[in-house]
């Protein structure tokens, strides 16, 4: 699926509510000219009834440990999937994985789960940066890992720089490891070009390198070879993807996710500047933005599998309760007051913003989103998390991102089983559902 498309179905809604035309939810699958090939067909065969529910899946601690598959997960899948891999009801997997390309997660499941994953079907953290038009032109720096400037291009961004490109050209400015400062004074840079944006993709590796470089950046208003007298307020904008301070991979404790970073950096700059580091959007779960996005893909493999039954229920399985109870839950609470709660944690005045909620407001169909847990990942049943509505979370630990508001009843899952199989039995159980 073109990332496009939501955007293009956006607008082709709003169109459709001027005049006359095809009707709204029928451009919300986007028929009409998306780059990129059709979307595959992969669906079992036709049955007397359609689903009417999607199943939004997590990866990371769901499906897989680092590079293991979970055992349930092969087993939920052999629920899902007709002996030819092709699904009974729509599904979509939904990571707030950045460092990577959507061809290369598809690619890792397929292999994991043992049948043919369509990159169309995988959201990554960074998948709705392809809604930021206002930047597509502008010179961004990019930081993250893997290759960020081809991900960053094929999102749309024109114009990227890499922090590597960055130290290169200011050899000055890394310094902390002693074997990497250079050996001869180099002569000033003078022909970089002026930094306008960053995007924090995912987590980098030499944190202290990007660290560095991009409080110089904010510090000197893209230029990081000149020193400005004052500290320049409000900061260039950053776009910030995938908020998770930890993630599950083999290791039995947790590790340093994304959101990590994002804890220095606030912290560095606040230090160093007595202000607060403010992003243009943060996006990934819990993101309203990215369920958003998650449903579009959900309609669009219903309607290419030709179930004509309207999507009425998402369940969104995951084992992070930050992350995937609370956006699950943020959601659903979005979806029940008909778009009118606003796109968290996006700078209102943005452009994306506003085209986002239009979007939404467009072609918003399912009822509702519930949100269940499973016990294969990071979440610890016996751990920090409330148990009951009675718990204050906020006398333990909030792991979410600084600027999303801790709400103990968005962090509480609809349901809670062990594994992403019992999640499956469950749900087929609610919708009452048997595989023809
Ligand atoms: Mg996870």
């Amino acid at each position: 699926m073109a990332l496009g498309c939501l955007v293009q179905a956006g607008r082709a809604a709003l169109r459709a509510r001027r005049g006359p035309g095809p009707t709204v939810g029928s451009l919300a699958f986007c028929t009409s000219p998306c780059p990129g090939p059709p979307a595959r067909r992969s669906c079992a065969g036709p049955r007397t009834t359609s689903p009417s529910f999607g199943f939004l899946f997590d990866i990371d601690g769901v499906l897989l440990r680092g590079r293991l598959v979970i055992p349930a997960a092969k087993k939920a899948f052999q629920k899902l999937t007709d002996a030819k891999g092709r699904f009974h009801v729509p599904v979509a997997f939904v990571t707030n994985a950045g460092n990577c390309s959507r061809e290369n997660k598809a690619e890792e499941l397929s292999e994991a789960l043992g049948f043919k994953v369509s990159p169309e079907w995988v959201i990554l953290s960074h998948s709705p940066l392809r809604l930021f038009h206002e930047f597509h032109g502008k010179c961004m720096l990019v930081c993250g890992q893997g290759p960020v400037e081809e991900n960053a291009k094929a999102l749309g961004f024109q114009h990227v720089v890499t922090i590597e490109n960055v130290r290169k050209a200011f050899p000055l400015l890394d310094m902390v490891d002693q074997s990497r400062r250079p050996k001869v004074l180099p002569p000033p840079t003078t022909d970089f070009p002026t930094i306008e944006g960053i995007i924090l993709l995912g987590e980098p590796i030499r944190w202290e390198t990007c660290l560095q470089l991009i409080i110089d950046i904010l510090l000197s208003n893209g230029n990081p070879g000149a020193e400005l007298s004052t500290v320049p307020y409000p900061h260039l904008p950053i776009l910030a993807c995938n908020m998770d301070l930890l993630w599950m991979a083999e290791a039995k404790m947790p590790r340093f996710g994304h959101g990590t970073f994002l804890v220095c950096l606030e912290n560095i700059y606040k230090k160093m500047t007595g202000k607060d580091l403010k992003y243009e959007a943060l996006i990934g779960k819990p993101s309203t933005v990215t369920y958003r996005y998650a449903e579009h893909v959900i309609k669009q493999q219903m309607e290419s599998c030709g179930w004509t039954s309207p999507l009425r229920q998402l369940y969104a399985v995951g084992d992070n309760p930050m992350a995937d109870i609370y956006g699950a839950n943020l959601y659903n609470r979005y979806l029940q007051a008909q778009g009118e709660v606003s796109i968290t944690a996006m700078a209102p005045e943005s452009e994306a913003h506003l085209e986002v909620q239009r979007d939404h407001r467009s072609i918003c169909s399912a009822e509702s989103c519930q949100s269940i847990l499973v016990c294969t990942g990071v979440y610890n049943p016996y751990g920090d998390m409330p148990v009951g509505p009675n718990e204050n979370m906020l006398e333990t630990v909030f792991h979410g991102h600084r600027d999303f508001h801790f709400d103990p009843s968005l962090v509480e899952a609809s349901h809670v089983v062990h594994d992403v199989n019992d999640a499956v039995d469950l749900v087929f159980q609610k919708e009452d559902w048997k595989n023809e």
